[in-house]
């Protein structure tokens, strides 16, 4: 790069001196203009360098398993127009509220993640299991990501902020993972109590192989009532469009309820509450409140804030399956 220091250097090899002022001028200005931008270029780059290699952190290798799975349903689900059949679309929502709102919500989320509610081994056990259902990774996996959000909300260290982009934070930040050795010393450190409990390890370990099996009961079932189109409409719709959507659902927990939508509370964090992600992940929208009280097991704190997933906890308690439920901010909040 030929640098101007001073209006008698030579520039790109011809001495600017032997040229007419006006040629030399316009030499010395086009000069100048290359290396302004080449320093800009420079700068900018340096600026998104620690950027990028912070968002990945240890996270070294991509995680080829996940990026078949989740091609693999999305190829998967362009197979709805072929086998619909209205089962087959019930199926769909009684699995997508069973998965994403007892599942996730209840269970991986608010239960084993945050303790907002307790009840007994075999309750938490059995969400544990529909919860693997969606599809989303172990119970183990899935809260000690989650766990590392809380601790980093859109810091440094964070899994999946916006900040890093924003089709980042919904689903790009699955595509890598941490070398074996990393990733048990990241269970150890977000989740020891629940490597404590050998029911919830053994649910994690069996996260795969139960995909198989529920697919299998689901064509089976279908079979059953209808033959081998209708065991299609099961799997495709109970199965395969409904892990899609689900997966959909949670992941704009993660981007859009970090970007879109208002504050009730002025938190170190990004997150809003945004109403149609409230519907899409039975309540999780409402992720402004939830950061700033994460232990709390209401995330709907104003009345128009519908929380079906709540109402799913309070019909636990009215049944005598859930108690010390976490519905209070502070402990003076705390109801008699
Ligand atoms: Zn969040
Ligand atoms: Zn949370």
């Amino acid at each position: 790069m030929a640098t101007v220091t001073s209006e008698n250097d030579l520039i790109d090899g011809v001495d600017t001196l032997s040229l007419p002022p006006k040629l030399r001028k316009l030499a010395i200005k086009r000069q100048k203009k290359k290396d302004a931008a080449v320093r800009e270029r420079q700068e900018r780059k340096q600026a998104e360098a620690p950027k990028k290699r912070d968002r990945i952190g240890e996270r070294t290798s991509y995680n080829w398993a996940a990026c078949t799975w989740l091609v693999l349903l999305h190829i998967g689900a362009l197979a709805a127009p072929f086998y619909f059949s209205w089962a087959g679309l019930a199926a769909f929502f009684v699995m997508h509220w069973m998965t994403g709102s007892l599942g996730i919500c209840m269970g991986f989320h608010r239960l084993l993640t945050h303790t907002g509610f307790k009840t007994y081994p075999i309750v938490k056990w059995t969400l544990a299991v529909i919860g693997g259902l969606a599809g989303e990774g172990s119970a183990l996996d899935w809260v000690a990501n989650h766990r590392e959000h809380h601790a980093f909300s859109d810091k440094e260290g964070d899994p999946h902020s916006p900040h890093d982009g924003a089709w980042w934070s919904h689903a790009q930040w699955l595509t890598v993972t941490r070398p074996p050795a990393q990733h048990r010393a990241h269970l150890e450190k977000w989740v020891p109590d629940m490597l404590k409990d050998p029911g919830l390890v053994l649910i994690s370990n069996l996260f795969l192989p139960i995909q198989f099996v529920s697919g299998a009961v689901f064509y089976g079932l279908g079979y059953l009532i209808g033959g081998h189109y209708m065991g299609m409409s099961f799997l495709v719709y109970g199965v395969v469009l409904r892990l899609v959507g689900v997966l959909h659902a949670t992941w704009f927990v993660n981007s859009a309820s970090h970007m879109f939508g208002y504050r009730n509370y002025e938190t170190t964090d990004d997150s809003r509450n945004n109403w149609w992600v409230a519907i899409v992940a039975y309540g999780e929208g409402w992720h402004n409140n939830h950061h700033a009280y994460p232990r709390m097991a209401v995330h709907g704190h104003q009345w128009w804030e519908f929380d079906i997933t709540y109402q799913a906890i309070r019909v636990l308690k009215f049944t005598g399956l859930a108690w010390d439920i976490v519905n209070y901010r502070r402990r003076g909040e705390k109801p008699a």
